[in-house]
């Protein structure tokens, strides 16, 4: 994979953080399932909250390449620790960011960036999943802002969070035109956070329901002109996805590792594993998913990073490499044996860690159907 010198520079620094003081913590954490709060402020202190952000708007002035490279090397080491810093860097500041007054960017982004406070992004509803025409969360005018009723779920960080990005329906007739997106900090009133879910991985990156009763915020607290609430998601949905990807690809390696370094120590009839060919072929199949999945990411965030289109090449790049973490992690629990199926390795974690790439930024299904009409059919 070509990268540049400030790339691989970035890539190592990443690395030697998740090699120290990751891995080394992650079993014990996920075991706990609490927040990673000091790991949170070590990744905020090497500045990677702002790295999609400008310089001179309070960022560190990477690009989407860059945060690709980060989320994928954190994931290496805990994919609740990339998720946590995926929605910190992207979905829940975002909009903050780019519609925000200065008052709010000072109080609450800049903050963030720091990682004194912690960032939501609010889509999902009981009811509406996939479908986010059937948001029914109301924000309805009043006389000097909005009013909010209505219920959130599956947010990530939702427990922990200082400030919420969250999809409301401000016209119910207008359909997807009437959906838009408003900030609502922790503290207002009748906004009340559920206790976390109980779920099967990234166990220490914790779910809430948001539960909005008669929420009153200001005008200014909508974030982008009337009506613009899809059109400005769309415009990161392509980083969403190959953000994912890049998540995926962190798991991929870290199987791929700890498969290699399993297969030359566990003998099996007077031989190291490795040297069996059925076991060989797993680590080939893997390898070149790998490889498969570097290149259809990578080429999607160098063409965000250039601002061309590519919502069709991190789409394909989300789905074929959440499936190839899928498939490595499964594969990496086979290759352990029996251990594959115990708490001690790290391969468990794996195997229950990726599914959470297969939801955020659009189930498979949703992607196929997307990509089998850009195909033609
Ligand atoms: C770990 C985790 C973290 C999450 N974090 C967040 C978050 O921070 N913020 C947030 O807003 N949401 C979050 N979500 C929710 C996530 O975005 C939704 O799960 C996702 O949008 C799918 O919605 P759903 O679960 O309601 O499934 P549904 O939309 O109800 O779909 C159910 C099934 O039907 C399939 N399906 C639906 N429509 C179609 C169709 N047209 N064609 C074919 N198949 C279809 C789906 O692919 C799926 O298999 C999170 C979910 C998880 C598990």
């Amino acid at each position: 994979m070509l990268r540049s010198n400030s790339e691989e520079l970035i890539k190592k620094n990443i690395a030697r953080f998740v090699d120290n003081e990751v891995i080394p913590q992650a079993q014990e954490l996920d075991e706990k399932g609490e927040f990673p709060l000091e790991l949170f402020r070590e990744v905020a202190g090497m500045g990677v909250f702002g790295i999609r952000y400008p310089k001179n708007g309070g960022g560190a002035g990477g690009n989407n390449t860059l945060y690709c490279i980060i989320c994928e090397e954190l994931a290496r080491g805990m994919m609740s620790l990339a998720a946590i810093t995926a929605m910190q860097c992207l979905m829940g500041t975002n909009f903050l960011f780019h519609y925000g007054t200065d008052e709010m960017r000072e109080k609450y982004f800049l903050p963030a960036m720091r990682g004194e406070k912690i960032a939501c992004f609010c889509l999902t509803e009981p009811e509406a999943g996939s479908d986010l025409g059937a948001v029914t969360t109301l924000a309805k005018k009043s006389e000097d802002g909005y009013v909010i009723n209505g219920m959130k779920t599956w947010v990530t960080n939702g427990p922990v969070a200082n400030f919420y990005t969250v999809l409301c329906q401000t016209d119910p007739a207008k359909k997807l035109k009437g959906l838009n997106f408003f900030f609502i900090p922790r503290e207002t009133p009748g906004l009340s956070v559920s206790k976390p879910f109980q779920t099967i991985g990234t166990r220490t990156t914790p779910l809430s329901d948001l539960a909005f009763q008669d929420v009153r915020i200001p005008k200014e607290y909508r974030l982008g002109a009337e009506g613009q609430g899809l059109s400005n998601l769309l415009s990161i949905l392509a980083e969403i996805r190959a953000m994912t990807a890049a998540l995926a690809i962190g798991l991929q390696r870290a199987a791929i590792a700890d498969s290699i370094r399993y297969a030359h120590e566990r003998t099996a009839f007077g031989r190291p594993i490795s040297k069996y060919q059925l076991i060989q072929a797993k680590i080939a199949d893997m390898a070149t998913d790998l490889e498969a999945s570097r290149l259809l990411t990578y080429n999607a965030t160098r063409m965000i990073d250039n601002k061309i289109p590519c919502l069709k090449e991190a789409s394909m790049a989300k789905y074929f490499a959440t499936e190839a973490a899928c498939k490595a992690a499964d594969e990496a629990t086979r290759i352990f044996g029996a251990y594959g199926y115990s708490m001690e390795y790290s391969v468990q974690r794996y195997y229950r860690d990726n599914r959470f790439l297969l939801y955020g930024g659009g189930t498979h299904e949703i992607l196929q159907t997307n990509i089998a009409r850009w195909a033609g059919l």
